[in-house]
């Protein structure tokens, strides 16, 4: 039974914090005037209202409206936290925003960041008892779904970007649905908000639940398109960066590419090409990059003020302003999730990085793709928040036409995989069944059950097993979880916690532009020329013997990312505390002085565990063909391998201008047919290289197996 609301009153007459009951700061009062500005302001009380009145809402506004940072604090005063009895959750797609959210929002309720406002992101955890308002990936409230199935401590949840339909938000949608009409039929509230697109869908699919728009005022973008098409799209970027430092009127520019490498190579020419810009003088400016990778105080630049006008003399004695610029050269996370004042130029070459997933071939990539008309229309909102704007899309305007209208839900190009075992941890028996908003391909859903089969974490009929249980207790890829859990069999848990702990941090090794050579002779030292996977293990067990004050400076000098170390022991630490909780870790023996070969061997054989679904099978050289499907494909140039066995594990497939494979290790096909015989039955394969090599190695373990019992039999005639 519902309780009754209690508001909680921010602007009472004693000026005193309702929550922490202390004087308000001055800072408070100065970020409250601003926010009585977003166009959101105007509609709380009819929000406050519509929320009291239905279970569901759909609230569209432009970016920057205040959706995000607003809605969740209207909701707490309008009383839902009940007293600190109930949270109010607000999801985000991306770790980056969910942390800088909630940053902000500290800021502006003014309290400490962790106590009444906090977030949870994937490995970092960053709320308390206290807290009221949390902000979280998707994917961190999905893990929570496998906890509480209910999700009993939330009496309101707001799903925050809709419309980037990422696989947690789409199964998030089906599992809330279900909740509202059975347990949670009484006491939870949910939202949807997006930006102003796809309201319609959400509504049918929440049963006509109202819509709201918050969308204020929004000036008008001009956009101009190329007459003939680039393929160079960075050198198109800066050419335009150029032109409008030179002669557009003031405004900063809002830059999109794909991803960090090409965001911080696009700086630093930037940065050159506009010293060396003919005209002398030019104003000053500021490039700052902005991607998921940045730490905090990093991508917290880009909301700090653009540089000072300048006043200049020409030659003839008139007087010309040079306007200061700040140029932000971000990924799709300044397309919807954050906002930044202030911003009149948009140059959009027109892509993303998109995962794309083939299910006949089961791999998996992140591809730069072309983005869609909704996200062109997005992006080139951005420039048109303060005044009116332009857009320079780097297309012509016959391939904007020939776009895809939406980008298409993660759900339908995905491996799910991974996303499988945990919906069965959420208590949902039927997965073809299930109610989705974009219902995947039976080919995707049978392909997903199909891996997890192999992997041990699903049985025949298709329930989760005690693997499968203990699988989906790491926040991990299965496959990574399954080698952790397998770890203490091969008498190297600690190994393989390092290792994964390392591979779910981003690249540690630094390559400087212009300090290549030295950054390659660093980086040799740590080199295992069979495997990358133990070029990780040796970066971080050089990194655990430096004093920590000293860490620093060792990386530094060996040109590996600290952060990167940082995070990868933070990690490493959590995925220890869930081995050891589920009683599966124990201590690695291992003395590397001793038997350094033999303890390597384990710890590949560990690999493959989990990985003998990512295998491949030398053509010559480099050129490998990927065991089952057939692809070809190269070892990743910056990979440590140099001896080119027939067998080769990885850990990632590239999709570029070429197939590539990247983090692998060499193995022994002898590994495949021992730790996964039912994978690698030959009469699954067609014809070819790869089946006749299979074939061989089935009857070297078949006589192997003979001898073996033979020697089994003779000391058993011996005993008796
Ligand atoms: P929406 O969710 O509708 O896109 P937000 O609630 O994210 O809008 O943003 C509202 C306003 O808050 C924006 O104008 C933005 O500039 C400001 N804002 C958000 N985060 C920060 C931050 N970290 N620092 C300064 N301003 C911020
Ligand atoms: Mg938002």
């Amino acid at each position: 039974q519902q309780e009754k609301l209690e508001p909680i009153n921010f602007q009472n007459k004693d000026k005193i914090h309702p929550l922490t009951k202390q004087k308000f700061s001055k800072n408070y009062f100065e970020i409250l005037e601003t926010r009585e500005q977003l166009p959101i302001t105007a509609q709380k009380e009819n929000f406050v209202k519509l929320l009291e009145e239905n279970q569901v809402i759909i609230l569209t506004g432009e970016t920057g409206s205040g959706k995000t940072t607003q809605i969740p604090q209207y909701i707490l005063e309008a009383g839902y936290s009940y007293g600190g009895k109930y949270r109010i959750c607000c999801t985000q797609p991306r770790r980056v925003a969910a942390l800088s959210v909630a940053t902000r929002v500290s800021e502006e309720m003014d309290v400490e960041l962790g106590s009444e406002v906090g977030y949870t992101i994937r490995f970092e955890d960053k709320s308390s008892p206290e807290t009221l308002v949390k902000y979280l990936t998707d994917g961190m409230l999905l893990r929570e779904a496998m906890i509480d199935n209910n999700l009993s401590q939330y009496s309101v949840i707001i799903i925050d970007e809709a419309h980037e339909r990422t696989i947690s938000t789409d199964i998030l949608f089906g599992l809330l649905k279900q909740l509202l009409t059975t347990t949670r039929k009484d006491d939870l509230k949910v939202i949807v908000m997006s930006a102003t697109i796809e309201h319609k869908l959400f509504q049918e699919y929440f049963n006509n639940a109202p819509h709201l728009d918050v969308t204020g005022r929004v000036y008008p973008v001009d956009i101009f398109y190329l007459e003939e098409g680039e393929n160079d799209y960075v050198s198109g970027v800066i050419k335009t960066s150029v032109e409008i430092h030179l002669s557009e009127p003031k405004g900063d520019v809002l830059i999109f590419l794909t991803g960090q490498e090409e965001i911080e190579d696009c700086c630093e020419r930037l940065y050159w090409r506009l010293c060396d810009s003919k005209s002398s003088e030019i104003g000053e400016f500021e490039i700052i990059p902005l991607y998921a990778a940045l730490p905090y105080y990093e991508q917290k630049k880009a909301f700090m003020p653009t540089p000072d006008d300048k006043i200049t003399t020409l030659q003839n004695g008139e007087k010309k302003t040079l306007y200061g610029r700040k140029f932000i050269i971000a990924t799709n996370i300044a397309e919807t999730s954050l906002t930044i004042q202030g911003i009149v130029y948009v140059i959009d070459p027109g892509f993303s990085k998109q995962k794309v997933f083939d299910p006949k071939k089961r791999v998996e990539s992140l591809l730069v793709s072309p983005i869609s008309r909704a996200s062109a229309n997005q992006r080139k909102g951005r420039a048109g928040r303060t005044q009116s704007g332009k857009c320079f899309r780097l297309y012509t305007k016959k391939t904007f036409e020939q776009l895809e209208r939406q980008t298409i839900p993660e759900l339908l190009r995905s491996n799910l995989g991974p996303v499988l075992l945990n919906m069965k941890k959420m208590g949902i028996i039927n997965l073809l069944m299930f109610d989705y908003l974009s219902p995947p391909s039976i080919d995707l859903l049978v392909r997903a059950l199909e891996t997890n089969h192999y992997l041990g974490g699903l049985d025949e009929d298709g329930e989760l097993t005690e693997l499968g249980h203990q699988i989906s207790s790491f926040p991990l890829d299965p496959q990574l979880a399954k080698m952790l859990i397998k770890s203490q069999q091969y008498d190297c848990c600690d190994e393989i916690l390092t290792i994964v702990a390392m591979l779910s941090t981003p690249n540690c090794f630094i390559r400087p532009r212009k300090r290549r050579k030295q950054a390659d002779q660093a980086r040799a030292r740590f080199i295992d020329c069979n495997s990358d996977h133990l070029t990780l293990l040796n970066v971080y067990n050089e990194y655990f013997t430096i004093q920590k004050n000293q860490k620093n400076q060792w990386c530094k000098q060996n040109f590996i990312n600290n952060r990167t170390m940082y995070q990868a022991v933070n990690i490493r630490k959590q995925l220890f505390n869930i081995l050891r909780r589920l009683d599966l870790y124990r201590k690695s023996y291992n003395d590397y002085s001793k038997n350094q070969s033999l303890i390597e061997l384990k710890i590949k054989k560990c690999l493959v565990e989990g990985f003998f679904m990512q295998t491949a099978y030398k053509l010559k050289r480099k050129k490998y063909l990927i065991v089952r499907d057939k692809q070809q494909v190269l070892v990743y140039p910056g990979s440590s391998i140099q001896f080119f066995r027939d067998w080769i594990l990885f850990h990632e497939f590239v999709l570029t201008e070429r197939n590539y494979i990247r983090t692998c290790t060499s193995i022994e096909g002898q590994w495949l047919v021992d730790i996964a015989p039912h994978y690698y039955e030959t009469s699954k394969f067609s014809n070819g290289r790869v089946k006749s090599a299979l074939e061989s190695l089935h009857r070297q373990r078949k006589s192997a197996m003979e001898k073996f019992k033979k020697k089994k039999m003779k000391k058993g005639e011996n005993a008796t």
